[in-house]
């Protein structure tokens, strides 16, 4: 392309931006068949703890792989899916596809101690949501506390009240409950005493330039000591390197995901992964 003029680049790259939002728009088209034409797929992401090792978990991240854009990330369609509602079902497919996937872990005795699922604000607020989460845990024989369930700090911004109360149906159901992406969300620390939550993620951006940042460090260090006083587990997520990891661990952090310890993986490789690495006894 060094040949082009910048006018060519300019007529390439605005007949690629048409393309796109052709794309875009024929994208929500597609996303309402992605489900029953068997698109989307879990990946699965190891939660480790303090020796880098031992898997004490994993999440479930979405990919859609779309016939013509190949896999298409959840960045890309889940704020889609959220506006036109299509998160319900998605969500509900989600759900029921990570509890399945476990049982089959389990029943091949691979499996982590737990699985992670995020879970969206329209779809936490949606009116079925209780009875979905009852009703997979009670199709697919998965053990409650084995299930743990991600919201973010949004879920806070709306009904407060109603929220308590669907968390405290869900931990009464014996599901666990992680805040994710904590610390960039807008609400007060105030709902960390009424939420019924059992571990705080410490969002990525937070890890990124730990070593370098004082104030990240900073940040890092608070949010550790916040939830060990409150009494959650913490999760940090992000981790690429092995100076992160030493600076968390140092830091009273001893739970870790990200790329150092490995990319979500399709399920096939994970349950290699499981294989080879150390996992403790699966919870009942
Ligand atoms: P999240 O729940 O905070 O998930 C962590 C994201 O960070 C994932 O991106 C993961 O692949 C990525 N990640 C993990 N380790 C590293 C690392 O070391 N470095 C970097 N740079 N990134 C890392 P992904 O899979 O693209 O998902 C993005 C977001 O999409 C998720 O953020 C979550 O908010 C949402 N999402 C994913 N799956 C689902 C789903 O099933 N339902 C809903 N509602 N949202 C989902
Ligand atoms: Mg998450
Ligand atoms: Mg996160
Ligand atoms: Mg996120």
């Amino acid at each position: 392309h060094a040949k082009h003029s910048g006018n060519d680049r300019y007529l390439t790259f605005s007949s690629d931006m048409a393309q796109r939002s052709v794309e875009l728009m024929n994208l929500e088209t597609d996303l309402r068949h992605a489900v029953n034409r068997e698109e989307l797929e879990l990946h699965y992401q190891p939660k480790v703890g303090g020796d880098g090792r031992t898997v004490v978990g994993c999440e479930a991240l979405i990919r859609w792989r779309h016939p013509r854009l190949g896999l298409v990330s959840p960045g890309d369609f889940i704020p889609l899916a959220e506006e036109s509602g299509l998160i319900i079902p998605i969500g509900r497919w989600t759900l029921a596809e990570a509890c399945r996937q476990f049982m089959e872990w389990r029943r091949h005795g691979i499996s982590p101690p737990s699985i992670s699922v995020n879970v969206s604000v329209r779809q936490f607020n949606d009116s079925q949501f209780l009875d979905n989460v009852r009703d997979v845990l009670d199709g697919t024989g998965m053990p409650a506390g084995c299930l743990d369930l991600e919201i973010t700090e949004s879920v806070m911004m709306g009904d407060v009240e109603r929220a308590v109360s669907a968390l405290n149906t869900l931990k009464a159901m014996g599901v666990t409950l992680s805040i994710d992406d904590f610390g960039t969300g807008y609400s007060s620390l105030n709902y960390l005493k009424t939420f019924p939550i059992d571990t705080l993620k410490i969002d990525q951006t937070f890890v990124r330039d730990v070593e370098h940042d004082t104030k990240d460090a900073a940040i890092i260090a608070t949010i550790v000591s916040l939830a060990k006083n409150l009494g959650f587990q913490v999760v940090a997520e992000g981790v690429e390197s092995r100076e992160q990891m030493d600076f968390l661990r140092s830091n009273d952090c001893s739970l870790f995901q990200g790329f150092w310890v490995s990319r979500p993986l399709p399920a096939t490789d994970f349950s290699i992964f499981l294989k080879n690495s150390a996992a403790p006894a699966p919870k009942s």
